[in-house]
């Protein structure tokens, strides 16, 4: 088999498997091939949890002596919606006007041809790598993410394996390839509040005890005074409010409780656990003023939950990784990439804990979108500046 040298045919292979989450669909399959014709030594675990449907994963290693450099992604993908939007089929990989059409083309197995392809031309080069390089490729990113990444570095490191350093390939140029490395991910948190009441008629409010009175304060005093003011690497801590509810169509009923969730994306001045402090302090602070209830002497009664899994905020700080691939972009496009904070959470915030972690790919604009789309000089682009810095990284 001849080495996967063209990033093109890697990333027509990839979209010819229909991997939307949590079928394989045959891609990690065809990466398998790939992989294997590179040297490198491939599991494929597979994990499973009740109530969940089990997921393939892949592990691939070239060992050599030296340091070890990850490489971290997904296969799978999102579904591609109504087919008749798209302008070409979404998994039949068209090329046209110097873009490839399919899902996944930048989200993102077109970062994972690229690698593959930089992988290939390094081994083409230097016979084998002067240090090891694994490929850990999830089918479970755009899923619930339970059994991907999490159980992979933990099936891994259980093994005995660790990195040195991680590459995710997410797409996280905005407008060029060359724009933006993601060097960490502000946290996210979210919760819900309650605010008890006591239901009753509205001609009659003496009977009942209306809550939105009293939750109003509670949510003002989230909003103000702001959380931060931003940091050196992040902005602003954001508290967005997502819901404010009452269940009640009535316009003759107080109603009985009223509920609003709300997300919080935060900075590094907050852990989880001093966030969730702050919000409780100033909620109970908030809750005793009761000043929008007059004439009731006890304070407001609420609850309050924490929604879902909240994620801890993150910055990596590793200068070799940092500064090799910002030269490594640089000196392929002639673009200074920007050291970006900002975006959604990433695998990237389950790989920090073994590793130092960045994250750099392909232009995100089409992601998700009907015609994802990749354009085809990226592709050689990206595949360049992967292979520029494995060059140097090593060196
Ligand atoms: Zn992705």
């Amino acid at each position: 088999m001849s080495l996967p040298v063209d990033p093109v045919s890697n990333l027509a292979a990839l979209i010819r498997c229909p991997s939307v989450t949590p079928a394989e669909g045959g891609a990690l399959g065809v990466l398998e091939a790939m992989l294997k014709a590179l040297g490198a030594r491939v599991d494929r675990p597979v994990f499973t949890e009740d109530g969940e449907a089990d997921v393939e994963n892949l592990y691939a290693r070239i060992a050599g002596n030296g340091p070890h450099l990850m490489f971290a992604g997904h296969t799978d993908v999102v579904p591609p919606g109504d087919e008749s939007a798209w302008t070409h089929p979404p998994f039949a990989a068209e090329i046209a006007g110097g873009e490839m059409f399919g899902r996944g083309a930048v989200d993102m197995k077109g970062a994972i041809a690229c690698f593959v392809a930089a992988l290939a031309r390094h081994v083409e080069m230097r016979g084998a790598p002067k240090g090891s390089i694994s490929l850990l490729i999830t089918g479970d990113e755009e899923g619930p993410a339970i059994n991907g990444t999490v159980k992979l570095l933990e099936w891994a490191a259980a093994r005995g394996e660790s990195w040195d350093a991680a590459i995710v390939g997410e797409p996280t140029n905005a407008e060029a390839l060359g724009d933006m490395i993601k060097v960490g991910r502000r946290g996210s948190l979210s919760g819900r509040i309650t605010v008890f009441g006591r239901q009753g008629h509205v001609a009659y409010p003496h009977l009942a005890d209306n809550p939105i009175p009293g939750l109003l304060p509670l949510l003002e005093a989230l909003l103000q005074p702001p959380l931060d003011a931003g940091t050196a690497e992040f902005p602003a801590t954001n508290l967005e409010f997502t819901s404010v509810d009452v269940g009640n169509p009535a316009v003759n009923v107080i109603p009985g409780r009223a509920t609003s969730a709300f997300n919080v994306r935060f900075n590094d001045t907050w852990s989880v656990e001093t966030l969730q402090a702050e919000i409780h302090n100033r909620l109970d602070r908030a809750a005793a003023e009761n000043r929008l209830r007059p004439g009731r002497a006890e304070p407001v009664s609420f609850e309050l939950e924490w929604l879902g899994r909240s994620s801890p905020v993150f910055l990596t700080r590793d200068e070799k990784l940092i500064e090799t691939l910002s030269a490594s972009i640089e000196a392929v496009t002639g673009r200074k990439p920007a050291l970006s904070t900002t975006g959604g959470t990433s695998d990237a915030r389950f790989i920090k804990d073994y590793c130092p972690v960045v994250e750099f790919g392909l232009v995100g604009r089409t992601m998700h979108m009907a015609d994802e789309r990749v354009a085809v000089a990226d592709l050689e682009t990206l595949t360049r500046i992967y292979l520029r810095f494995l060059e140097d990284w090593f060196a």
